[in-house]
């Protein structure tokens, strides 16, 4: 079987396009604001990417670049600002944080309708509640490739690997409003390999490079591979044995390449998406 493989670049690219032409029917221009809290290397790399993929799509940026020794405190007040402020339709909070911060308080601290992330309890509870909610940007990734490698789910076994809230659990959300029959497995799944072999839908974000071999996978299946990291010779993999995949998936993203460049282009996607509804209102 040959597996066709999932161009997340090229559809991110599409994607972008399209939102470049709703974000120029939009008066004003969606605005992101994006805070930094110290200069962590690789969080600098992240936020450049974020705002050169907003300057592509002509959403406007706000960068607030902030003190690493600065309090939590001061910064939950930042962000409460930022709430009030009716100039600013999104906001995401870079992570990590320095030590001395609480993430999840931070976060909790984002109204709801400016949680461009999706992380917020919020947020998270309106998603498993079955209400309209702004989704975090990695699972809405995986379900517009899911969508568009097979746009009927109905009734397909998916199986989603991993639990975490960032990804895992609102995935398998995600696949459950698509009408799949869903297992989630984590580390103290037993029998992996045989509940991977059932899936129709193979989604795996664990972290684990190579967890998932070419004779877990079932013939004809659609894996998304969400897993970021180095092989032995540091070069970039997924936690799918990708070689061994090739084949005997129907369809696969690779990494990179395939999850990876969709994340940013969706959390575009939510801030033009609220900017809409604020311009309806209006
Ligand atoms: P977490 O570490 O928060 O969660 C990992 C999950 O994998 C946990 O639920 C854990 O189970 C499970 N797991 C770990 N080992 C095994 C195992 N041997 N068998 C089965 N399940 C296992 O990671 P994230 O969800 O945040 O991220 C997962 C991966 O996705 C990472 O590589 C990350 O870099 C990548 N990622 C990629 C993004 C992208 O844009 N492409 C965005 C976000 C993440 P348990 O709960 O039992 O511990």
């Amino acid at each position: 079987m040959e597996t066709l493989i999932i161009d997340g670049k090229k559809i991110a690219a599409e994607i972008r396009n399209d939102l470049k032409q709703q974000v120029a029917a939009l008066d004003p221009k969606p605005v992101l604001a994006v805070i930094l809290v110290g200069d962590d290397p690789a969080s600098q790399i992240y936020v450049r990417h974020k705002m050169a993929t907003a300057a592509e799509i002509g959403v406007v940026v706000k960068l607030f670049q902030l003190s690493p020794v600065m309090t939590e405190e001061a910064l939950i007040e930042f962000i409460q600002d930022l709430n009030r402020d009716d100039s600013v339709d999104g906001m995401i909070v870079q992570l990590p944080l320095p030590r001395h911060m609480d993430a999840y308080r931070v976060l909790e601290s984002i109204q709801p309708e400016k949680d461009v992330d999706g992380l917020c309890s919020a947020n998270l509870g309106r998603l498993f509640a079955g209400r309209p909610a702004l989704v975090p940007c990695t699972p809405l990734a995986c379900m517009e490739l899911i969508k568009r490698t097979c746009p009927n789910t109905d009734g397909l076994q998916a199986v989603i690997v991993g639990r975490s809230s960032l990804v895992g659990k609102p995935v398998a959300q995600l696949l459950l409003d698509a009408q799949c029959t869903i297992t989630q497995a984590h580390s103290h799944t037993h029998h992996l390999d045989e509940i991977c072999r059932q899936a129709d839908i193979l989604v795996v974000a664990t972290g684990k490079p190579n967890l998932i071999r070419g004779n877990s996978i079932k013939p004809g299946a659609v894996v998304i591979d969400v897993g970021i990291n180095r092989n032995e010779d540091g070069k970039l993999c997924g936690d799918v044995a990708f070689q061994e995949a090739l084949g005997v998936a129907g369809a696969m993203t690779p990494v990179p390449g395939g999850v990876g460049p969709m994340t940013v282009t969706m959390l575009m996607s939510n801030v033009v998406s609220i900017c809409q509804k604020a311009t309806k209102k209006a």
